[in-house]
C-alpha cells in the first residue's frame, strides 16, 4: 500500500509531496532513494546545470490540466503550453506539438 509522503527538501528545507504516482514511477525505475529536493529546487538545479537562468523562466498554466509549470521561454498568447506529463501524453497522441514544456 503506497501513500503520499511528505519529504523535507534538502535545499530549501520545505516540505514537499512525494505523491503516490511519483513513488510508483520511482519503483518502476528501480530507484530506491527518495527524492532529495522539492520540484522547485529540482527544476532550478536542472536549469543551473544547463546554464539557464531561472529568473527567465515563465510560469504558465498547463493548457490541459491547469497545473503550474515553468518554461524557459515567453509563451505566446495563442500557443498552448503543457506541463511535462501532458506534454508527453500529447506527443504520444500526435506529432504536432505546439510548445515544449520543462
Ligand atoms: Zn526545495
Ligand atoms: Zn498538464
Amino acid at each position: 500500500m503506497i501513500n503520499d509522503k511528505n519529504l523535507v527538501c534538502h535545499d530549501c528545507r520545505k516540505l514537499f509531496l512525494f505523491s503516490e504516482g511519483e513513488q510508483q514511477f520511482f519503483a518502476q525505475k528501480g530507484l530506491t532513494n527518495l527524492p532529495k529536493r522539492c520540484p522547485n529546487c529540482r527544476l532550478s538545479a536542472k536549469f543551473k546545470r544547463n546554464g539557464e537562468n531561472l529568473d527567465e523562466l515563465h510560469k504558465v498554466d498547463c493548457a490541459t490540466c491547469g497545473a503550474l509549470t515553468m518554461v524557459p521561454f515567453k509563451p505566446k498568447e495563442n500557443r498552448a503550453v503543457f506541463c511535462r506529463a501532458c506534454f508527453i501524453a500529447n506527443r504520444a497522441a500526435k506529432d504536432d506539438v505546439p510548445a515544449m514544456a520543462v
